[in-house]
């Protein structure tokens, strides 16, 4: 395996497999680090390898399974040349030329590098939570919503992303429960009384989920008072975790420029980094819209700014 690379991407989510495409058509032979097979994290084909249908991905009118549209992702830039390292980056050293990406004892060798290393959802860690991803059990409303009409739904969190998705989910499920820990909710004010204004949210203070019920698909939970102890089941089609998620940074802390949440920053409208010759795309350095499609389009821009980058180089 070569070690030098023109291009080395670190991840192989929408963002990670579209720089891919994009530099493999411009003749940059890229070699993706794609990541390595778990269940939670910078797994190769990133978040969506997690889910099941997929309906919002522009040209699937009949929707696509998740893994199966990242497996199109990859056949269409192995086809152009890319090729792939099932492995995670463990170091990267970007203070001096070539860049060089370290996995484990091997050190490949760049002249530009893409960091696509996507972001997890944080979980609740209950039993059963990872096998019914997909199955009843969301992290993403604004993806699986849809899947829900006339259901009884609940959504975990107290934070602004549990109060946007729990009032999104109106739109489609005949009630939501906002189920959170506290008797406060972190998220803004004005989030908040969104929440408390809407019919169909029901509040359920200081309550954690104890247990997740269902085979092969969400039946509903189990609750806890987190001040009384009391016990209580409550059946719902759907479970939707907003507590938060985390970018899959740890390896570029104190080396590319990052907010304090780990997020990557970028310069506006680009995807350069603090680094020249590092560009970062996709959810890594997106907090807020999070979509494939979003993350694909920005795997584009970076797979244009590192070729642009590259020819001035020379
Ligand atoms: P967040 O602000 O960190 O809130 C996470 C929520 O989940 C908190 O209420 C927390 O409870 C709860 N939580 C954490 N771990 C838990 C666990 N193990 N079990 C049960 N509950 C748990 O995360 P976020 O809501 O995703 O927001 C992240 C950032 O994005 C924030 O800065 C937010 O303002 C921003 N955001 C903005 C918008 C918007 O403006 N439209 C929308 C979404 C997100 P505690 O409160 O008890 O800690």
């Amino acid at each position: 395996m070569s070690q030098h690379h023109r291009v080395i991407i670190i991840g192989s989510g929408p963002a990670g497999l579209t720089a891919a495409i994009y530099t493999a058509r411009a003749n940059l032979a890229p070699f993706v680090i794609e990541g390595e097979p778990s269940s939670t994290s910078d797994q190769p084909g990133g978040q969506l390898m997690l889910t099941t249908e997929v309906e919002n991905f522009p040209g699937f009118p009949e929707g696509i399974m998740g893994p199966e549209l990242m497996m199109r992702f990859r056949d269409q830039a192995a086809k152009f040349g890319a090729t792939f390292l099932t492995a995670k980056a463990t170091k990267v050293e970007f203070g001096e030329k070539p860049l060089r990406v370290h996995v484990r004892d091997e050190v490949f060798t760049a002249d530009s590098v893409i960091v696509s290393t996507g972001a997890q959802s944080l979980m609740l860690g209950l039993h059963d939570e990872e096998r019914l991803i997909g199955h009843g059990l969301s992290t993403c409303a604004t993806c699986d919503g849809f899947f829900f009409r006339g259901k009884e739904i609940a959504v975990v969190g107290g934070g602004d992303s549990a109060i946007e998705e729990a009032s999104f989910l109106t739109k489609f499920a005949s009630k939501v429960t906002l189920i959170h820990r506290r008797d406060s909710f972190r998220a803004s004010k004005i989030m908040q009384d969104r929440a408390l204004n809407n019919p169909k949210i029901e509040v359920r203070w200081n309550t954690a989920v104890s247990e997740i019920i269902g085979d092969d698909q969400l039946q509903g939970v189990k609750l806890l008072d987190t001040v009384t102890g009391a016990q209580s089941t409550l059946d719902i089609a759907g479970l939707f975790i907003a507590i938060g998620h985390r970018p899959n940074t740890d390896v570029f802390k104190g080396i590319l420029d990052m907010e304090d949440s780990g997020y990557l920053i970028t310069r506006p409208d680009s995807t350069y980094t603090n680094i020249p010759g590092v560009f970062a795309c996709g959810d890594v350095k997106d907090h807020t819209y999070r979509q494939a499609i979003t993350a694909a389009g920005s795997g584009c821009m970076a797979a244009i700014d590192a070729e642009r980058w590259l020819e001035q180089q020379h």
